[in-house]
């Protein structure tokens, strides 16, 4: 993805680590990787403009390309009923059109201002031709992309066998995950490859030692959903009479590398085992709203020392500031009072600690060194338009908004419809609103999917 030679954008603002929203910031790349970033300077004629506020680009810690095909199905009641549908889809993709499917997915992320995506991937038949198609397809669309490599072994706690379609997802045994991840082949740069334990249900734990050991081993990202939905705790609880965060813990699948998808239906003690052992949890507030979930403890877990990082799951939606908004209005929901994380947060969340989850801990910053993402959010939209003045000394007239204010306008008010424009590892990628690498996504998006419904 990256591009040699040197960059340079001016923001009108950009969100800077440690100094909040600056004015006027020249930023400078070379090789990919941010070079120098310069607040208060004018904007040197070969400087390409950005108006709006910068951010560093989105990382979407948490993405199933081929659900996007389900976004206008309303079947299925709950969860386990949209579930069968889920299954129908996958019983009918092949590489090419997965790979298809998975490059307009990635256009559309890249339109939302995600640079990076964790693809947390099952369907595979056993072998490594569906990964391999996935990372070309986020080449193609712009994007870097961690491959999470998903062990799915049985089809409940009890170790039922697999049945139907699950078979895809199924190496048979750990060893033969183990096996095929090995065999993986080289990673292109705009690439990683990491590991994913499906759930409780799909991996027993003696398959989870399996998975975590080879993670560990290669000091790359592990992931697992744990605890969506009240009847997988059940389930485990009478299986092994600890609850799914326990049984990963026993496993060894909990630490700093680590990251827990959804994080729904915790005990005390599961928000305490989290967070002191520092596993990232990964939210999915649009899916886990558009499937009658619930709203876990995001608040409780980062007190707890948990950092939290978001993703578009089952892409009800692929917008990473409704993500940010939902945590945010979930905890207001559930606590009864407003401004429970800081804007600050909210963007760590959807920038720094997503990336950092999928094994880019140098991206999410706009600082030296780091991967030269860029996300200009539009300020003059009908959704962000306000009469308030945005920077300047206080005064009569308009009160100042405030870095705070800015930051505010963005994560509880735009949408990806105000995304300007998206730099990848200092390549332009999306320019007023449109995909330069892939000129109708839209079309690309109804021919894939017409194609697997
Ligand atoms: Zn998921």
């Amino acid at each position: 993805v990256g591009v040699t030679g040197i960059r340079r954008w001016h923001a009108e603002h950009a969100w800077l680590p440690g100094q909040g929203v600056a004015t006027d910031v020249l930023i400078e790349a070379s090789h990919g990787r941010f070079t120098a970033v310069t607040t208060g300077t004018r904007r040197p004629a070969d400087a390409t403009s950005l108006p709006g506020l910068t951010l560093p680009g989105f990382a979407n810690a948490h993405s199933h390309a081929f659900h996007r095909a389900l976004r206008s199905v309303t079947g299925g009641s709950d969860f386990w009923g949209w579930r069968s549908v889920m299954y129908s889809v996958a019983e009918r993709l092949d590489p090419d059109s997965y790979h298809r499917l998975a490059r307009a997915v990635y256009a559309e992320m890249a339109l939302a201002g995600i640079s990076c995506v964790g693809e947390f991937h099952y369907v595979h038949d056993g072998t490594n031709a569906y990964g391999h198609v996935l990372m070309e397809a986020a080449r193609e669309a712009g994007l870097r992309i961690t491959l999470l490599d998903t062990c799915y072994l049985t089809s409940g706690v009890s170790g039922e066998p697999v049945t139907g379609v699950q078979r895809r997802f199924s190496d048979g045994t750990a060893d033969g995950w183990l096996r095929r991840v090995s065999e993986f082949g080289a990673v292109p740069p705009h690439g990683r490859l990491g590991a994913a334990i499906h759930s409780v249900r799909a991996v027993p734990p003696a398959g989870m030692r399996v998975v975590a050991g080879w993670a560990h081993e290669q000091a790359a990202p592990l992931h697992a959903h744990l605890s969506e939905q009240p009847a997988e705790n059940q389930d485990c609880l009478a299986a092994y009479g600890q609850t799914p965060a326990a049984v990963l813990d026993s496993a060894g699948a909990l630490g700093p590398r680590a990251t827990m998808v959804h994080a729904t239906h915790l005990t005390s003690d599961d928000v305490r085992l989290l967070g002191e052992s520092q596993t990232t949890c990964c939210f999915c507030p649009t899916t886990e709203a558009d499937l009658g979930d619930g709203i876990g403890p995001s608040l409780a877990l980062s007190d707890a020392g948990a950092p939290l990082s978001l993703g578009s799951d089952g892409h009800a939606v692929i917008d990473p500031l409704q993500e940010a908004r939902l945590l945010e209005w979930g905890q207001r929901y559930v606590l009864g009072r407003r401004g429970v994380f800081p804007m600050t947060s909210l963007g760590a969340a959807a920038t720094s600690a997503g990336h950092a989850c999928l094994g880019w801990p140098d991206a999410g910053e706009i600082v030296p060194g780091a991967h030269a993402d860029l996300v200009t959010v539009d300020l003059a939209s009908v959704r962000t338009a306000t009469g308030a003045r945005r920077v300047g000394p206080a005064g009569p007239g308009a009160p100042d908004i405030g870095a705070d204010g800015l930051l505010a306008t963005v994560f509880l008010a735009a949408t990806a419809a105000d995304i300007r424009h998206v730099v990848i590892s200092g390549r332009d990628v999306v320019h007023d609103g449109r995909h330069l690498l892939i000129p109708d996504v839209a079309a690309e998006l109804a021919t894939a999917i017409g194609a697997v419904l």
